[in-house]
């Protein structure tokens, strides 16, 4: 129940005022990432008094059962307050990057509407164009993708660039390097190696803090492990088609309105994966990921 709050006057540890709990039920009334009002007592801690409009907002609906007659009640769970992109870090190898891990990251961030960043780290293990068979495809599609090696900081100067002044939310598989990637930006962080948290899959009440690290050029950020679990409670199975880049411009141009791109006559999303405009990879990470959330849909 307490945040700490970055003031003029440095860290202030805070609680939220009563009021400003019972005013939303719909959404947290305080999350990581808000802007806020605090009144700072005379013991040094603060009371938050408001929070300030959200312009963006990085959340997974925690819909809970609690209504009348057993229905459910919409409930925003706010994993970050005000991102300004998703930073999603990779590794060239150890371990090898998964297709399907990153197009679900991927569907998260153009769900939330983020511009999303790609990492490609650890690339002082391969050759450049071996990371660029798996993450061209990526640039290709129209994100960016950073090649850096925490080990030896190549890359680091530009990460540093894209992180400045801005609110990143950041997250990826464990073991990729974010923690190492991030005390080679800033040393003095001192994050032990592990320290940044593994997405986890758990389920929809699993609630995973969000930390947020402030950067010595300005901007944060933010250690957001709960990312992951968003797109499968959040996306329905009939829009994840808009989320894929490069399959949604073929979408209009199906037979039926309401195709689902599997075996249908005259769909242009099959019709462009045969004639190889849709890669099979992340045409096969839709199909996948669509039968992932329809099964959560029906139980
Ligand atoms: P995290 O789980 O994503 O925070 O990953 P860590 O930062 O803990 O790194 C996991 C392991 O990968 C550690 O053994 C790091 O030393 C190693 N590692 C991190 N970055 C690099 C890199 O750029 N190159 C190599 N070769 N190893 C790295
Ligand atoms: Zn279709």
């Amino acid at each position: 129940g307490f945040f700490t709050v970055q003031t003029g006057d440095g860290p202030v540890v805070s609680r939220v005022r009563g009021s400003l709990l019972q005013e939303r039920l719909d959404t947290d009334p305080v999350a990581v990432g808000d802007r806020v009002t605090v009144t700072v007592l005379a013991d040094g801690t603060g009371v938050i008094e408001e929070t300030a409009e959200r312009e963006r907002v990085l959340s997974r609906n925690a819909a809970s059962p609690g209504g009348r007659e057993g229905e459910t009640i919409d409930r925003e769970q706010v994993i970050l307050a005000n991102p300004d992109q998703a930073v999603f870090v990779f590794a060239c190898a150890d371990p090898a990057p998964n297709q399907r891990t990153l197009d679900r990251f991927l569907v998260i961030a153009e769900h939330a509407e983020l511009p999303a960043l790609i990492v490609a780290n650890k690339i002082d293990l391969v050759k450049l164009w071996s990371a660029k068979a798996f993450f061209g495809l990526y640039q290709k599609l129209g994100y960016p993708v950073l090649y850096t090696s925490a080990l030896k900081g190549t890359g680091v100067e530009k990460l540093r660039e894209q992180l400045g002044g801005k609110i990143s939310a950041l997250a990826g598989p464990s073991g990729t390097g974010k923690s190492r990637l991030l005390n080679a930006m800033q040393p003095e962080l001192d994050l032990r190696v592990g320290e940044i948290s593994e997405a986890t899959t758990k389920g929809r009440h699993t609630t995973v803090a969000t930390k947020l690290i402030p950067l010595d050029g300005g901007g944060y950020v933010a250690d957001t492990p709960g990312i992951r679990v968003v797109s499968a409670y959040d996306v329905e199975p009939d829009e994840l088609d808009a989320y894929f880049v490069d399959i949604a411009p073929y979408v209009p141009h199906c037979q039926f309105n309401d195709c689902a791109h599997t075996n249908e006559p005259r769909c242009a999303v099959l019709a462009a994966v045969e004639k190889g405009d849709v890669d099979p990879g992340r045409y096969d990470s839709f199909l996948r990921l669509r039968d992932e959330i329809e099964d959560l849909y029906i139980t």
